[in-house]
């Protein structure tokens, strides 16, 4: 197979730590494709965590999680480079001096060195058996935009932080909420399920949706509310927050040590693989500290180290930014 394009540098995960390694690869001067298998970029935070504010990232006294991936988004286009979204890399392989990267959609990529900012590794968000087959715009798992719930019927499976969290951002701008739970207790915050308990949100705990059906334009489930029995709950918008399924996939098998879950890697954020590096939640390293602000500091040493090495003329540390135009 041909490759489609070369680069310098290929970085795996669209999540913050690589799209701010996309950003400080083109600050380098690196020719970059920045790759993800999901069709938005942000990781975990767009998947999980959009209305949530985040307090702990410098510079920022509170933001919101999808303002905040705004904001890594427009600093890293600042740069030059391609971005592929839905594009899972499921193959990787040594080529000479370069590395050939696949994607399940056949699309392949030469790099001279690639990142892996895969974090969790691929998510694929969990749904319920009792709809398997339904396809309705209506039914999603999470919400791009909360503006689509105003003034609707929202109905909620989930007991976890993201059911309750979106729970508590739909009722302020929808018909009615209702939220369903097998379990009588909800694993989330233990505040947001008060104010949730204190809000109009209609709990049905332990409940089940079983069954989902479409009387003309009106979209109803069918669910067993352990308090009443079945009941039908029409809806115009459903939100599975079941979570997600996730695992490295095929990455095991690129010869990178994989340890469980995650990528051994040295100081300069090297692999076993020579000249490809992993940064964010996917590495591993004694002393680690799986946050957003170390992901950053690791996606610097690793371009800069990614670099010099693909360009020995380089040096590891790069200008200051304020000296750019
Ligand atoms: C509810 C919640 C709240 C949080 N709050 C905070 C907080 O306040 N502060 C903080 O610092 N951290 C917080 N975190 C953790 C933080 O979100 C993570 O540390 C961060 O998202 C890790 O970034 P990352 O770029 O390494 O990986 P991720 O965000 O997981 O992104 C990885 C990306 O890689 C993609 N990918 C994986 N495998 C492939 C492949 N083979 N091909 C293509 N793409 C691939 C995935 O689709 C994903 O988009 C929170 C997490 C959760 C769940």
């Amino acid at each position: 197979m041909s490759a489609e394009a070369s680069y310098d540098i290929a970085i795996i995960g669209a999540g913050p730590a690589g799209l701010y390694a996309a950003y400080y690869a083109g600050f380098r001067g690196l020719r970059t494709v920045l790759l993800d298998g999901l069709p938005q970029v942000g990781g975990q935070i767009s998947t999980m965590y959009p209305e949530k504010l985040i307090h702990d990232v410098a510079g920022f006294a509170a933001i919101k999680g999808a303002d905040f991936v705004a904001g890594l988004l427009e600093q890293s286009r600042r740069q030059d480079y391609d971005l592929k979204l839905e594009e899972t890399v499921s193959e990787m392989v040594k080529e000479g001096d370069a590395y050939r990267l696949t994607t399940e959609s056949g699309l392949t990529f030469q790099a001279k060195s690639a990142v892996i900012a895969a974090g969790l590794g691929r998510c694929e968000p969990r749904s319920l058996p009792a709809l398997d087959g339904v396809s309705s715009s209506n039914i999603m798992h999470f919400v791009p935009d909360l503006s689509v719930l105003n003034d609707k019927d929202v109905v909620i499976a989930g007991g976890g932080d993201s059911a309750v969290d979106w729970a508590l951002a739909a009722e302020t701008r929808a018909k009615s909420v209702t939220i369903i739970h097998r379990r009588p207790r909800f694993r989330a915050h233990e505040r947001s399920v008060e104010e949730m308990k204190n809000s109009s949100v209609k709990i049905i705990a332990p409940g089940e949706v079983l069954g989902y059906r479409k009387e003309g334009d009106a979209e109803i489930l069918t669910v067993r509310d352990d308090a009443v029995g079945n009941v039908d709950l029409p809806f115009g918008k459903f939100i599975m927050a079941l979570g997600f399924v996730s695992d490295l996939g095929a990455m095991g098998t690129w010869g990178l040590g994989i340890d469980g879950f995650r990528i051994p890697v040295k100081p300069d954020m090297e692999t076993q693989l020579p000249r490809v590096f992993a940064i964010g939640d996917v590495s591993e390293y004694p002393g680690k500290v799986r946050l957003m602000s170390v992901g950053f500091g690791e996606a610097a040493i690793a371009v800069n180290h990614a670099a010099a090495a693909i360009n020995p003329g380089m040096s590891v540390l790069p200008g200051h930014s304020t000296n750019e135009a």
